[in-house]
């Protein structure tokens, strides 16, 4: 799934370096397949998460997180 929105509407998107990267179609991200990247994500979802629950609007923690309002919108609607 995408490390970035967890979507799993993504598409191969070429090889970088031997690397098969991927096309994300939701956020419109590339990556490749990172279990690290991986984790690091759930840590940035979880403090966007947090800002949410908090009262903050998704324009407010988009700024502050620097991650697109479109993939915390995707969070809020998916574990909130
Ligand atoms: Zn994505």
């Amino acid at each position: 799934m995408c490390p970035y929105c967890e979507s799993k509407n993504y598409v191969k998107n070429g090889k970088v370096n031997g690397k098969q990267t991927y096309l994300c179609k939701d956020c419109g991200k590339r990556f490749v397949m990172n279990r690290e990247k991986n984790a690091y994500n759930n840590i940035r979802r979880e403090e966007a998460l947090k800002l949410y629950r908090e009262g903050l609007s998704l324009r407010k923690i988009s700024k502050l997180t620097n991650i697109p309002h479109t993939t915390i919108n995707y969070w809020v609607r998916k574990y909130t």
